[in-house]
């Protein structure tokens, strides 16, 4: 099991102290191993991590976990078959002593392109909504932020974290099996709330919107990136069926359109800071991720054109503030 207990004890007297009421009873519930099959292999493979010494830790330009003497070779074979057995890893990449995780995405490009729009977060208290394995969590905390919480309620990808953390050790980054639904409502706690990836995945945008508001204290920052449409004010897609293979994809709105719903949702100032085409080098299969990729997401003829005939995935980031 993953042991939650040290971050519970972390939150007394700070301002998510009522939280620690309702939260060991949910992380009981959602990381449970009679509900997903796979999660007690994935323990195992955890628990078989070598204890090595882990002494460069560089998380500001990239996620490289290394060590100054070179670790015996059964540890690093041992440290690859872990790693290994929680494949398909999908955000990165990792250095992890030798191995190199080779995500299917390049999560570096993303927040290459989010960052610099930023308030800067060097002591802020971060919430990342939909964090998948933690990945833009160890950047922040390169970014010099005090507290990262992310939540994610897939436990591969908890997992995952776990085995990064492991190399790590003590810091203030942890991520949560829980998703976005249950938080505590009015959190009003966190200094930047990062959904990313996110909010195309919600049936309710506007719901999303105002449960991201809420983990906000009044002047906190989001930030919002998500997949949009070419149009005016007011256009939006709901693909009806899949939206490049993906069969829960409900509202792709213009840049136009998700402003006006941020405002409507008492944002101050959202703006629209990037605007990007998804690539095959960003989003491609890896021997990390052996399946389906975006290049078999797309018209194998028209690359401006899902599978089905959408517009093809372009990602939007609007940064805004909490009134
Ligand atoms: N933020 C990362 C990962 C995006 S993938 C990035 O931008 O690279 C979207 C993630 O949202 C998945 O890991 C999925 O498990 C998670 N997710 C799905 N439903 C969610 C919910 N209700 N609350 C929070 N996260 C959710």
């Amino acid at each position: 099991m993953i042991d939650f207990t040290a971050f519970i004890n972390s939150l007394k007297g700070t301002q998510l102290e009522d939280w620690c009421d309702t939260l060991p009873q949910q992380l009981a519930d959602n990381f449970n191993t009679r509900r997903y099959g796979d999660l007690p292999g994935w323990l195992d493979a955890l628990a078989q991590l070598p204890e090595v010494t882990t002494d460069q830790i560089e998380l500001k330009d990239r996620v490289a976990l290394t060590s100054s003497e070179r670790l015996p070779e059964a540890s690093l074979k041992l440290i690859d078959q872990s790693l290994r057995a929680l494949i398909p890893w999908r955000k990165g990449p990792y250095q992890v002593h030798d191995s190199f995780i080779d995500t299917e995405w390049r999560s570096d490009w993303k927040w290459d392109r989010v960052l610099p729009h930023l308030d800067k977060l060097n002591n802020r208290t971060i919430l990342d909504v939909g964090c998948g394995n933690g990945y833009h969590c160890w950047r922040m905390l390169g970014e010099g932020a005090q507290r990262v919480i992310g939540i994610d309620p897939s436990p591969r990808f908890i997992v995952q974290f776990n085995m990064i953390k492991h190399f790590i050790g003590e810091a203030p980054v942890d991520v949560l099996p829980l998703g976005i639904e249950d938080l505590p409502a009015d959190l009003q706690a966190f200094d930047t709330t990062f959904s990313m990836g996110v909010l195309y995945h919600r049936r309710s945008p506007m719901d999303h919107l105002r449960e991201l508001k809420a983990t906000l204290r009044p002047g906190g920052q989001l930030v919002l990136e998500t997949l949009v449409i070419e149009g005016k004010l007011g256009e939006v897609l709901v693909p009806e069926g899949r939206y490049a293979k993906m069969n829960n994809v409900w509202f792709l709105p213009s840049c136009d359109t998700l402003v006006s719903w941020m405002r409507k949702c008492g944002f101050k100032n959202p703006r629209v800071v990037d605007i990007n085409t998804t690539t095959t080098e960003e989003q491609r299969a890896t021997e990390w991720m052996t399946y389906h990729s975006l290049a078999e997401f797309l018209d194998p003829n028209d690359s401006s054109r899902t599978a089905e005939g959408h517009p093809a995935p372009v990602r939007a980031v609007i940064v805004a503030e909490a009134g």
